[in-house]
Order: structure tokens, then sequence, then C-alpha cells
């Protein structure tokens, strides 16, 4: 069967107005489209989608619903088949299952902890006196169904004497099996509880902040079959009117800053589950193309967090900006002390994001030194280059004021070898581009690939690769590439295939160049060959990853490239000494 998680996300990224639209007529009237009633014969539109709710509705015969009982009913579809419809329609791959549990009773476990949190809640001063310090009233307390978990030993217990079934609890996220195999230890003790709800507003999950000092201050439920963090927002559910409404989004850092966000009236807050704004969000941003405001603290992290996703959010075309609160003060304080008011003025002067992002770059180096203005050039310009060409050249001029260049310093073709890094027009280099998009979302990988590539092997991406390996996350380069929707992130399976795959076609090139090579003695030549043949290339085909043998070095053309990773090599003539030999494959 499908997998419930993946149903989830599949209606987080289809838009109804799309689906709807996608079969017949829809005409804009207000907030709403309106369009003949396609299940009842009528000449006056009394069909009417809203985008807001994601329903439709008629006025005539009374249909209505959602995307899927949409296309349920007109396509005359099964739930499942409905689903896969659409999914197909969307080119959105959907997970499958074994067995036959639909998460049910797993939902069910889960709204039952969410009724017994909340009411700990008010037998327990400490979490309750917290709260009110915040300044959470108790309007926005219920509105946020905040709660609070108590031991260990009382978790169990009440799943005990509510019959609640321990494997049950298991799949919801609630216990997990004690590590010396003995029992279940509760994932969440002693912390506030906010319930995390899924798009469609069902009940996926809990984060928890501690209140006894935990180190980790906040914790989330694990990833399950109902909980996929990657892809959702905290607060969404109840911010998704006024998003619609107002055409606005404000993304915050923290639970607690959307609940007072909301207090004080700004009804569009969300917050992402403890981690940074990744491509996997985008579908759901767009949902009724709001701004994007990113409302962050003023601090590194913060910073740091905002530059990330307002690359990321300007590649991907979205509106909005960024406001970073002031000295530490995250914005939860300063509507707690009724400073709303500043926190409204603060929002509406968010600084656009590409400005934004343009000056943090231009900060993060000292222009009076030219070597570090070119290095700021060459940044901003790959900024640019992950931007619409007709945003860019709007842009170019502020880029080169800000540089204390001339403009025609950006023009086409003037950087043609910086210019080739833009991967998002290049596509013929699938298989390099998937693994370093796979590198950036699973670090955990990049020894596997260190060992068996050197970064000239990733020719025109070698900067990239480097940039990838030295975790510099902020490059544009990473930020462009992890929002490119045509490279996938591969499993451990997939990225050795791939790496199995470049590897025989680099070591078949290199059995070509070596007779061409004029620098080396033939009986070197001869080894080298015999050892590609007879040694690397049957290898490869057993499907063995071939570790990069640095005696083959001196004979391939490296370059800049290899020199940015000189640490990593450092002391190693072979390298140091090849200069000479960079030619072929480098046209600058
Ligand atoms: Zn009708």
């Amino acid at each position: 069967m499908i997998d419930n998680a993946s149903i989830e996300s599949l209606k987080a990224s289809i838009d109804i107005v799309d689906v709807i639209g996608s079969y017949i007529e829809l005409r804009k009237a207000g907030a709403n489209y309106k369009a003949n009633c396609p299940f009842h014969g009528e000449k006056t539109p009394s069909f009417v989608v809203s985008p807001s709710k994601q329903i439709y509705h008629c006025f005539g015969c009374g249909v209505g619903g959602d995307s899927v009982k949409f296309v349920m009913e007109l396509e005359k579809l099964s739930y499942p088949e409905a689903i896969e419809k659409l999914a197909s329609m969307h080119n959105f791959s959907l997970r499958y299952t074994q067995g036959s549990s639909d998460y049910s009773d797993a939902k069910r476990l889960l709204e039952a902890m969410g009724q017994w949190y909340r009411k700990n809640l008010n037998h327990n001063s400490v979490a309750m006196q917290y709260l009110l310090k915040r300044g959470v009233s108790q309007h926005s307390i219920e509105t946020f169904e905040i709660g609070y978990v108590p031991s260990g030993g009382e978790v169990m217990g009440f799943l005990q004497s509510a019959l609640l079934p321990l494997p049950t609890a298991v799949e919801a996220g609630v216990i997990a099996p004690s590590e010396n195999g003995s029992g279940y230890y509760a994932r969440l003790v002693e912390r506030i509880t906010f319930p995390i709800y899924s798009t469609s507003a069902s009940l996926v999950g809990f984060g928890g902040r501690t209140i006894t000092n935990h180190p980790a201050k906040y914790i989330n439920s694990p990833q399950t079959k109902l909980f996929n963090k990657s892809q959702l927002l905290y607060g969404y559910h109840l911010a998704k009117e006024s998003i619609y409404r107002n055409k606005k989004i404000i993304i915050c850092e923290g639970y607690l800053d959307v609940v007072m966000f909301h207090q004080a009236g700004f009804k569009e807050a969300v917050a992402g589950m403890g981690t940074a704004l990744t491509s996997e969000h985008l579908p759901l941003l767009r949902k009724g193309e709001p701004k994007v405001i990113l409302a962050y603290d003023g601090d590194k992290a913060g910073i740091a967090a905002a530059l990330k996703a307002s690359q990321m959010l300007s590649a991907a075309g979205f509106d909005g900006g960024v406001v970073l609160f002031p000295d530490g003060q995250d914005p939860a304080d300063l509507i707690a002390k009724g400073q709303s008011e500043a926190v409204a003025k603060l929002l509406r002067e968010a600084k656009p994001f590409i400005p934004f992002v343009l000056e943090m770059i231009v900060l993060m180096y000292d222009i009076s030194d030219p070597r570090a203005k070119e290095a700021a050039f060459g940044a901003v310009k790959q900024y640019l280059d992950t931007l619409s060409e007709i945003i860019k050249d709007a842009y170019i001029p502020m880029a080169a004021t800000m540089l204390g260049l001339s403009p025609s310093f950006f023009g086409k073709g003037a950087h043609p070898a910086k210019a080739r890094q833009n991967f998002t027009q290049k596509r013929d280099d699938v298989g390099q581009l998937s693994i370093l998009k796979t590198l950036i979302e699973k670090p955990q990988f990049i020894d596997t690939v260190l060992n068996v590539m050197d970064s000239d092997m990733f020719g025109t991406y070698a900067g990239l690769f480097t940039a990838i390996i030295t975790a510099q996350h902020t490059h544009p380069g990473i930020v462009g590439l992890s929002v490119d929707e045509n490279f996938q992130v591969m499993n451990e399976e997939e990225l050795a295939q791939a790496l199995i795959q470049l590897l025989t076609l680099h070591y078949m090139e290199k059995l070509k160049s070596i007779p061409k090579d004029m620098t080396m003695e033939t009986q070197k030549k001869a080894f080298l060959v015999k050892k590609i043949k007879m040694d690397i290339l049957p290898r490869l085909k057993k499907g063995e990853l071939v570790a990069v043998d640095l005696t083959l070095y001196p004979i391939l053309p490296t370059c800049g490239a290899l020199a940015q990773l000189g640490e990593r090599f450092a002391g190693s003539e072979e390298v140091s000494g090849s200069s000479p030999l960079c030619s072929t494959n480098h046209a600058f």
C-alpha cells in the first residue's frame, strides 16, 4: 500500500486550483475560482474552488471535497487510484509499504497522548510558570494545544492504564525499545509539548521543550511513517488561511516564536522543525503564492540560516525578504514585552532577498584587497547566475556598485570559465551533479566518495566538490544545486552505482589519453595501461569501488581544483609537481 507520509507530502505539494484547472476551465472570482459544475449540467457557474481552504463546492448539486475527492468523483476512481493518478499528474514518486496497517491506530494513540499531555500541563506549575513568564496567554496554550510530558515512568504508566499497545506507541514515535532490549523508554520526558500537525491538519508528532535544563533545548518526535519533518512547517495548519488571504508567510526559528507571533496577530507565522529550510519545503511554501518573510535572530546562527534560505528562495523565484531581530532579542520576547508595534515595523521593513544576499556576500570579503575583491566578484557572479536572466540583469548594477566595479564585468561571456559552472543550465552531467547533490544532503557519504574520486574527476564541478567537502554551506553553487529538482539525492546503493559508472568512464578516458602523453616514459605508460586494463576496470566491472590510486596522478591533468585541495594532499610531490601537465581537459 501507499506510504501515508508519502500521501501527505503529495497532498502538501499539490494545489486544488491546478488539479481542477487541469480538467475544467476556472475563472477567478475574488479570492476563489468559479466554473460550470462538471457534475451537473448548468449554464451559470455555481461550482466554486477555494485555494485557501483547498476545497471545492457546488452550490447547485451540493458536491464538494478536496483534490483527491474531486479526482475520485470525476474519474470514478478509488482512493488509492486517485492518489496514484494525482502523483503521476505531478511527477511525484509515491513510496509503498508492505503490510496493511493504515496507521490509524498510531494516529489515535497520538491523539490520546496529546490530550493527556494537555491535562498534565495544568498540574505542573514549573511548566506553567515557564510559559507564563515567556508571555504565552491561556488562549494561545489552548489554540496551540500546548501540554506537558512528565517522567518516563508516568508515560509508561499512562500507556498501560489507557490500554494503548506498546508496538503502536513505538510506531507513533512516543516510545522506543531500550538499547539493552529489556523494555521501552519514552522519547519525550519532562518537556513542554507542542503538537505538530500535517498540512492537512492531522496530528503527526510532538516537539518538546525541556524545563529541566536538558542540554537539548528542543526535541521532536522521530521521523515516523506519519511524520516527515523535512517537509512540514510548525503551525502551518493554523496559519494556512491567513497565508492565503494575506499572501504572506512569516518563517521564524522557534515554536514559541510562532505561538507569540500568532498571539500578537501575525497569524501567518510558521517555523521549521528545528532544522533549516530546505528545497523539500518549497512545494508547501509555494501554495497560495505568498511573499516569504524570514524572521530570524540576529545572532551568527540566525544570519547564516537567513543567508542560506534567502539564496535558496531567491534562486527558486520567491518574492520576500529578511528581518533579523537585533541584539539577541527574539521576536517572542519583544511581543511578550508588548512591543508588537516594533515587530510589525521590522516586518514591514524586511530586506528583500537579493540585496540581502549580495550584501552578505560582499561583507564576507575585504574588498579593499584586489584579490579578495576578485573572489567576492566570483561569489557574487555565481549567486547571480542562479537567478533568472531578467532578475539577474536587474541586480547587476547594484552588485557592481557594492563591489566598486563596472557593470560590464558581469556582461555575457566575460568569464566563460565561471559561467560554465552554472549547473542549472547544464543537463549532460547528471551523474556528477547527482553525486554532488547527494553529498550536500547526505554528508555521511563524503568519505566514500573521497576514497574513490579526486576533485579533478569532477571536471568543471571540481570547485563545487571542494566547497561541499569543506562544508561551505553558504556557497551559492551548493544552494543552487540543492534546489535544482533535476538532480536526485541517491541512497547508498544508487550512489555506489553512479560512482562505478563515473569511474569506469573516467578510466576509459584515461586509457585513451595515456599513449598521447608526451611527458611520460614508455615503460611507465605500459605499466599504467596494464594497471587500468587488467586491474582497475575489471574490479569496477565486478562492482567494486576502486580506491583512487595516486600513482596515476602524475599523468592526470591536475590544476587549480586539486591545488584547492592542497591540504589534503600536502606533501604529495606528484601532485604539486603536476601543474605543467595541466593542459588537456581544461579550457581556462
Ligand atoms: Zn454541481
